[in-house]
């Protein structure tokens, strides 16, 4: 599933191509992915130009200009959905799963496929971005100022969860998932066990550090792979990073090894969700 990097990515690979472009028409192959695409979706965004690409937590936001109304296009990438950019439009055929396409006034069009449907796409009013029920309960974002060792502390103190399960939960933090959830519990030598009410404040302050530390990287390793992205017609959209933790099961734990020690990258599941980690030198 997408989380920060993944999306952050999409938009900085989109951006050059969509933002002050006009939308010339707008298709929708289907009633809609997870909730039904809005009632005349198509017509509302054709003609309207793209004054901005931005991302709250997972969700991809076009805002739109034209109207007095502004209103936001909001896509999410749910389990398996892809944003690719076609650049010749006018030779583009829709392929299986392309739901929604919106072809613009620099011959290019984005195309956003989803095989398993869990994406969605909808709309907002301007005013809407706090209130809307999509946004409302999202925590703070991961780099802002507001995301400190003491307010994440302070959000733990109240549960009695596992500490990795309070990570995924987004009214925490905006957009850590499964992935990053490991990778900076990893970083951080924070057990995935642990009982959130019981983190420090110290190890608090260490896991904002190694969340920033974490999204960066996977951030970085997606820039590399936005040149492919960009050139390669937009077919692969996402990218291949070297994760410490994630999908590692029985490779040998590399700060372990590192310090002499032997150990390995154990898997199990948490919250219906895999969860990987070293049971040596996470504590
Ligand atoms: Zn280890």
């Amino acid at each position: 599933m997408p989380e920060l990097p993944e999306v952050e990515t999409v938009r900085l690979g989109l951006e050059p191509v969509m933002k002050g472009r006009t939308i010339v028409k707008a298709e929708t192959h289907r009633e809609g992915l997870r909730t039904p695409f809005p009632e005349n979706l198509a017509a509302t965004l054709k003609g309207r130009k793209i004054a901005s690409l931005e991302r709250r937590s997972k969700y991809l936001l076009l805002r739109l200009d034209g109207k007095k109304d502004a209103e936001i296009l909001v896509l999410h990438l749910g389990m398996s959905g892809r944003i690719r950019v076609v650049k010749d439009a006018a030779a583009f055929k829709p392929e299986k799963h392309d739901h929604l396409i919106l072809r613009l006034d620099n011959a290019s069009a984005m195309v956003f496929n989803d095989p398993r449907r869990f994406g969605m796409a909808f709309l907002i009013k301007d005013g809407e971005r706090e209130t809307h029920p999509a946004f409302r309960n999202i925590g703070p974002e991961p780099f802002s100022k507001v995301f400190t060792g003491a307010v994440l502390q302070e959000s733990l103190k109240k549960r009695s969860s596992a500490i990795k399960q309070s990570l995924m939960d987004q009214k925490l933090v905006a957009g850590i998932g499964n992935i990053y959830a490991s990778e900076a519990l990893y970083e951080a030598a924070i057990s995935p066990f642990r009982k959130s009410s019981e983190i420090t404040l110290k190890e608090a302050e260490k896991l904002v550090e190694t969340i920033r530390a974490v999204l960066e990287s996977a951030l970085k390793s997606g820039g590399s792979s936005l040149r492919d992205y960009r050139r390669a017609d937009g077919s692969e959209g996402y990218f291949q990073h070297h994760f410490a933790v994630y999908d590692r099961a029985g490779k040998p734990c590399p700060r372990c090894a590192a310090n002499g020690r032997k150990s390995v990258i154990l898997k199990t599941v948490q919250g219906g969700r895999a969860t990987y980690y070293c049971e040596r030198c996470q504590k």
